[in-house]
Formats: C-alpha cells, structure tokens, sequence
C-alpha cells in the first residue's frame, strides 16, 4: 500500500477514519476533490498546461511506500505550487506540501520551497520544511504504521468533526447499535 498525504491528514485528524480508509472502506469523493484541484488549476493558470505539470514522488522510508503527485513543480526556482479552492482545511494543505517536500528532499532535491494557491479567494501561502516538520512527519509515520498494523478498529472520537466526516454514519449507526 502506498502512504499518502491523505493517510497523514486522516492520521492526524482522527485513527479511526484512516483505519477505515486504509482497510478499502472509501466514503470520501477523492476522485472529485483531486478532479477539481486539475481544473481550477487549469482554469486559473492556463499557462502551465502547455508545460509538463504532475510530478509524481516515490520514495521507501522504512518500509512504507510514501507516494505524492505534487500539482505543479517549478524546476527551475524549485517552487511546487498546490492550488486549493478553499482555506477551510489549511492545515491539511500545508501538511501535505510539506509531505511533497520532505519526498523531494529524500530523493536529494534540496531547497525547495511549496506555495499554496486560493485563486478563488486571491491569497496564497507560502510552505516550507523545517527540521521539525521532518521529525513530525517520521513521528506521523511511525503512528500510520501501528494503526495500519493493527486488526482493531479504533474508537469513535466524539469529536466536533465527526458531523461532517463522511464516515460520521458508519460510526454512530455502528455505535448506536453496539
Ligand atoms: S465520524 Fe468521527 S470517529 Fe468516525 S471516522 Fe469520522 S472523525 Fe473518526
């Protein structure tokens, strides 16, 4: 399996909903979410659709297969650009730039700096790795790697964020009748 940084955003929001993701329980529209990333990107910045746009990463931490398609890499100023339609989750964006540049450093392309692109709400936020972020990540995988391990499904959070997990159903109707 590889680990994305939708593991890393689900590890950090909640076990369970990476649990049930990882184990082929898939509510979320991904395809949608990625399809509308694509094309607010190529409506907005019609001028990267002539040159090579996706750039996808690999690299095997540990035995993980980490994987990340970064939007738009900029070789030459060493810049990737992520392009969002809202801020709502900022922190899930920011941490999956900096996914994307911990990928690159791994494969010995240093430097590199991300920015975020809201065009919708004209703002931009720029991302880069810190040695920090680099020690979070290798505590965030390390975490991945025992939930993934494990046979139990963990708790329901009972969390304010659960109303609008597209797993909220499949954890209360489970709950409830437990
Ligand atoms: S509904 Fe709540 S407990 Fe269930 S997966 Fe989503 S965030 Fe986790």
């Amino acid at each position: 399996m590889h680990i994305t940084a939708t593991h890393i955003n689900y590890f950090r929001i909640c076990k369970r909903k990476l649990w049930l993701f990882s184990n082929g329980i898939n509510m979320e529209q991904t395809s949608d979410t990625v399809y509308d990333g694509k094309l607010l990107q190529d409506t907005s910045y019609p001028q990267r659709n002539e040159k090579h746009t996706e750039l996808p990463v690999t690299f095997t931490y540990s035995g993980l297969k980490l994987y990340g398609i970064i939007d738009f890499y900029d070789a030459r100023k060493k810049v990737i650009h992520e392009t969002k339609r809202s801020n709502k989750i900022e922190q899930a964006h920011i941490w999956q730039v900096k996914f994307y540049l911990w990928l690159l450093k791994l494969n010995g392309v240093e430097d590199v700096t991300a920015i975020i692109e809201y065009p919708v709400l004209r703002e931009t936020s720029e991302v880069t790795l810190t040695d920090m972020d680099i020690l979070e990540l290798e505590k965030v995988l390390s975490g991945i790697r025992k939930v993934l391990e494990s046979d139990q499904c963990p708790p329901v959070i009972h969390s304010k964020i659960c109303k609008s997990c597209s797993y909220y159903e499949l954890c209360y109707v489970a709950e409830e009748s437990e």
